[in-house]
């Protein structure tokens, strides 16, 4: 069995493969059920989330199915305040008891960032010590983390699958939402009443840190607002390219 960098034992490629297949004949709440039942042999996993502007979909599904699931916040010290004023509403308002905020820790920020102007000298730096040092922590005791990411966001999502190997983090990666549409989690928004990000109906359709974060016009990809006039589109949570996707749809 392979291990992840906190040494919890992973399953094997054949163990894979067979959950795979039975996962894949299931809809997304009896999918992301089974996740967090444990009923897999991926064991505990965590759900990652930026509290953005379509996070309340996954969010809600999570709780609905284990509040007590560990829920991850990265607070990279440069979000917007509503980002985080939604992150606490949320939270209180779908009872996600696991919810866990974790950011650099001081040593690392001193050592690489101390006057906090990384994003605008080396942002993939940036993002490499304030988001993916950080989750890489936050992802040592668990099998592997859950993801709210979906094919309709970008081009370079376009073949995301259920099931991921991310070499990345050396763990598996889950995206139920990933063959959502944009309509689908609008939809379920609406039909369960969650609250919305402030900073949509502003013209921030996707929400990340405030300085690498712009508004975006009608017609542009939802994306296109973030790191503008930059040729980064990810912050390197999402940009492993070895990834082995494994389909179960
Ligand atoms: S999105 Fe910008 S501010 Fe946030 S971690 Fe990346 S470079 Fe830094």
């Amino acid at each position: 069995m392979p291990l992840n960098s906190a040494s919890v034992a992973l399953p094997d490629a054949s163990t894979v493969s067979a959950a795979s297949e039975a996962l894949a004949r299931l809809d997304t709440q009896a999918f992301l059920a089974r996740l967090l039942a444990q009923q897999t042999p991926f064991g505990e996993l965590a759900a990652v989330s930026s509290f953005g502007a379509e996070s309340a979909v996954l969010l809600h599904l999570v709780a609905t199915l284990n509040p007590m699931t560990r829920v991850v916040f990265l607070d990279t010290g440069f979000h917007f305040p509503e980002t985080l004023a939604y992150r606490d509403e949320l939270i209180v308002r779908l009872g996600l008891q696991g919810a866990q905020t974790i950011g650099i820790d001081p040593l690392s920020e001193k050592r690489y960032d101390e006057a906090g102007m990384l994003h605008q000298t080396d942002p993939d730096r940036c993002c490499a010590v304030r988001k993916v040092q950080v989750l890489k922590r936050a992802l040592r005791p668990y099998g592997g983390w859950i993801s709210g990411q979906k094919q309709f966001h970008s081009a370079g999502r376009a073949r995301l699958e259920r099931i991921e190997w991310d070499e990345g983090y050396n763990t598996w990666k889950f995206n139920p939402l990933a063959d959502w549409s944009a309509d689908r989690i609008a939809s379920y928004q609406a039909e369960h009443q969650l609250p919305v990000h402030p900073l949509v109906s502003a013209g921030y359709p996707s929400i990340g840190c405030a300085p690498c974060t712009s508004q975006v016009a009608q017609g542009e990809e939802m994306r296109a607002g973030r790191w503008r006039g930059q040729e980064k589109v990810e912050c390197g949570l999402h940009q492993n390219p070895d990834v082995i996707a494994v389909s179960v749809g």
